[in-house]
């Protein structure tokens, strides 16, 4: 017993029938003796379906307005939600973020949490109402995982579990990639690599924020009610040298070639690039050969053109040219510090696969590779062969 956070992504909340399972699962918390605050964000499409609507009559729209509008979908969600949890017969109420407490900044459509006033709902929990939070609203896109760990902290509560469509964290996309397994427990530093180079169940604010206030996450299925996998400080390391692999297929690689061996070039180059807060991923730089040198750097897909864009408008006798179609793919794993030969083992793996490396980059967790888009999911069946074998 005690406070229990669940936080329910859109797919769980798809129709009539799902919300009615989610109040099935909520009510079945509560019974157990606990209070139960549950998060939700929008039905399905929603969001994106919004965001069309918005297209349609102004691509341009203030963010402020953009954010207005994306906030019905949540607000959609708590109310069916509430109105299910009531049918069943319990005591439930429904916030907006607002109303919940969430205080954020105003950088709108990626607002930070800066604090929650717990008052409102302690108060309804005091009553032993199931409160029903709108997640999201006015922070980054799949902010609501956030926003349940961000209450989770406030709180203080003893468990925040994310349900979504799949059963849990998984050492590669199990859609794709045969044999990928399901891991029982994962680090906070770890599940961060992991939902930062493209592993799609939890946003990778939300990871950030559950480290920084110790709260331990369990994300599991709304669908299948079986243990899914917990995200905490320290594990147990299963005997495994890496976690997960992973693509991102959101980069655009941006080559500079020919360009003065000058002192302070990359300097001007990546201050120019962020004083438009461009941010710039992997950096490769040639060696000076005849006073001129190579930059090569990667960004997301569609600050390519404008990075391209940016570099022309001062740089002149160099050539410059963007590539989009390429992906990053990745391995992540606490156990690769103390393991020599991890990076052969992977570049084996593409190398096999007649797969060609257009760059790479490490830190002591991960390694990551550029290479051409049209290889990605080959090579990450092959890198995930390579480590976790079938069994
Ligand atoms: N519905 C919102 C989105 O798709 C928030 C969320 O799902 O977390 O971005
Ligand atoms: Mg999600």
């Amino acid at each position: 017993m005690g406070l229990i956070v669940q936080k329910f992504g859109g797919s769980s909340v798809a129709n009539a029938e799902r919300v009615m399972n989610v109040a099935r699962i909520v009510t079945e918390t509560y019974k157990q003796g606990n209070d139960v605050i549950v998060v939700v964000s929008a039905q399905g499409d929603t969001t994106d379906d919004l965001i069309e609507k918005a297209n349609e009559i102004n691509p341009k729209a203030a963010k402020r307005e953009m954010d207005q509008l994306l906030t019905a979908g949540e607000q959609i969600s708590i109310s069916l939600l509430a109105m299910a949890i009531e049918k069943l017969g319990f005591p439930v109420i429904s916030l907006l973020g607002w109303q919940a407490g969430f205080n954020t900044n105003s950088i709108y459509t990626s607002a930070r949490i800066k604090n929650i006033k717990p008052n409102r709902l302690q108060a309804e929990i005091a009553k032993r109402n199931i409160v029903v939070v709108a997640g999201f609203q006015g922070i980054n896109r799949y902010g609501s995982d956030t926003s349940a760990v961000a209450i989770a902290a406030a709180l203080k509560a003893d468990k925040c579990q994310i349900f979504t469509d799949v059963e849990g964290v998984y050492t590669a996309d199990p859609r794709k990639v045969e044999n990928a397994k399901k891991l029982k427990e994962i680090t906070y530093d770890e599940m961060l690599e992991l939902a930062t180079l493209g592993a799609q169940v939890l946003n990778n604010r939300s990871v950030e924020m559950a480290k920084k206030y110790g709260v331990e996450l369990e994300v599991l299925s709304s669908l299948n009610p079986i243990p899914g996998t917990i995200v905490k400080e320290v594990t147990k390391m299963e005997k495994m040298l890496i976690r997960g692999v992973t693509k991102d297929k959101d980069v655009a690689l941006v080559s500079i070639l020919g360009l003065q061996d000058t002192p302070g070039i990359a300097f001007k180059i990546f201050s120019k690039l962020s004083a438009k807060e461009i941010n710039v991923d992997i950096i490769l730089q040639s060696f000076g050969r005849d006073g001129t040198k190579d930059i090569v750097f990667t960004v997301s897909k569609d600050n390519g053109p404008v990075a391209v864009e940016i570099l022309e408008s001062f740089l002149d006798n160099c050539k410059i040219v963007c590539n989009t179609e390429v992906a990053k793919v990745s391995i992540v794993g606490a156990g690769m510090e103390t393991h020599p030969g991890t990076a052969s083992k992977m570049f084996e793996a593409l190398y096999e696969s007649n797969i060609n490396i257009q760059m790479i980059s490490t830190s002591e967790i991960k390694i990551s590779v550029i290479i051409d888009a049209e290889n990605a999911d080959r090579a990450v069946s092959a890198v995930h062969k390579a480590f976790i074998p079938n069994d």
